[in-house]
């Protein structure tokens, strides 16, 4: 089926070439503004710098222990892993990497439906961990406030029983749900609280870095889980998308399917192996809906999604997110870095990343979904599975693109992006 139909009084009909979700965009509905009113911003207030939420630096000890961070020293990035609790202000993190506390699949939903055991690398960190006093009492906290939020008996013990730290704290070091933190919660000099820093904020090598440890950490649950099929990473901006903080994250989540949309896309792979090539950066580029590229990737208006969006493409079908070399994540992360700072931080926006998991013997590349959520769904769509879009792929395009025109004069987004 053709994926875009333009009908004789304007009105498009949409059909993702991947998926086959069907999207209609109505004409006169797509007048409305979109972004967040903020009708009254809030002076900050210095003396809670850094402690505006549980992701911020200030509250290290908020979130789960630690699995990984990214230090810069000047030019150069490295990633420690493993610190114990007395160590989490020796440097200043750019990005972290921990579970989270309340993840979707438990340790045990693995641990019993599939026998997943913590790697010794899990173990040995645990061990560390609460071998220290503030480590252990990291964790006993940790504890009971998952076993407080379950109704657990005993979470509020003067001493917490040896047998329920070691309960909690197996899943608190080996989740299979991680969090993935960036250092700023509002852009440096903010001065009120609308200022978040959005990933369009970000310079484009700090969103490099963060693209670069988030394939890093993906490969690393599909290393330490066997039976993870797929997994999901996505990054939800603000409350309206889903966020719990107003501070800029990314989720992965392991799961033990490969998912529909994954499972759709694979069916329709093994037909037309060039299938992304060819419905997705050549059909954009005959339809008129390119934004940007850079030398191996192409960002455009994505067609047959729930919402208006962006969607990024790494030209490499055959390798994984994590075989990439180096400049093909930095092509692909300069695009995505682009068509945020595009978006505006004050749009809610989810970023669904798709990929080829390692099991799967087909031509699937690394790209990203930016959905604007600019619109609600409602008992139209629940009843007929097609949604409907207020702007179509040609708006969102040329929204786009006169917005990073803008950008790109001042300097904002990376000199590898050419605009179209
Ligand atoms: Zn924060």
């Amino acid at each position: 089926m053709e994926p875009l139909t333009r009908l004789p009084d304007g009105t498009i009909k949409q059909v993702n070439p991947f998926t086959g979700t069907k999207v209609w965009t109505l004409p006169g509905r797509g007048a409305r503004p979109f972004g967040v009113a903020r009708p009254d911003p809030a002076p900050l207030d210095p003396g809670q710098h850094d402690r505006h939420c549980a992701f911020c630096w200030g509250r290290m000890r908020d979130t789960t222990p630690e699995i990984a961070r990214v230090v810069r020293d000047g030019s150069s990035w490295r990633e420690v892993r493993g610190l114990l609790a007395e160590q989490l202000d020796d440097t200043v993190p750019e990005l972290r990497l921990f579970p989270n506390l309340f993840e979707i699949l438990t340790y045990d939903y693995w641990h019993l439906a599939h026998g997943y055991e913590p790697t010794p690398e899990s173990l040995a960190h645990r061990t560390a961990y609460l071998s220290t006093p503030a480590g252990r009492a990291h964790v006993t906290a940790l504890a009971r406030i998952r076993m407080r939020a379950r109704g657990a008996s005993g979470a509020d013990a003067d001493r917490l029983p040896a047998e329920d730290l070691e309960r909690e704290s197996l899943g608190l070091f080996a989740g299979n749900h991680q969090v993935i933190v960036s250092r700023r919660h509002f852009v440096d000099g903010a001065t009120d609280d609308s200022q978040n820093a959005a990933a369009g904020t970000l310079t484009p090598e700090e969103h490099w870095q963060y693209t670069r440890f988030t394939i890093r950490a993906v490969h690393g649950l599909y290393r330490d889980n066997p039976h993870a099929q797929y997994v999901s990473a996505f990054q939800n901006w603000l409350r309206p998308a889903g966020a719990s903080f107003e501070h800029l994250h990314k989720q992965l989540i392991a799961i033990d399917e490969p998912g529909v949309d994954l499972e759709r896309e694979s069916e329709r792979v093994r037909a037309e192996p060039d299938l992304f090539a060819r419905w997705g950066p050549e059909y954009a580029e005959a339809q008129g809906l390119v934004v940007a590229r850079t030398a191996t990737a192409m960002a455009c208006a994505g067609i047959g999604h729930q919402y208006p969006s962006l969607v990024v493409y790494t030209a490499n079908t055959s390798r994984r997110p994590w075989e990439l070399s180096d400049e093909e994540v930095r092509d692909f992360s300069d695009l995505l870095h682009a068509c945020h700072a595009a978006t505006g931080s004050d749009v809610p926006t989810n970023e669904e990343w798709h990929h080829g998991p390692p099991a799967l013997g087909l031509p699937v590349p690394l790209r990203a979904v930016i959905k604007w959520r600019v619109s609600t769904l409602g008992g139209f769509e629940g009843g007929t599975k097609i949604y409907v879009n207020t702007i179509d792929p040609w708006g969102v395009r040329e929204h786009t693109v006169t917005r990073l025109h803008a950008l790109a004069a001042q300097g904002l987004v990376s000199e590898r992006v050419e605009v179209a």
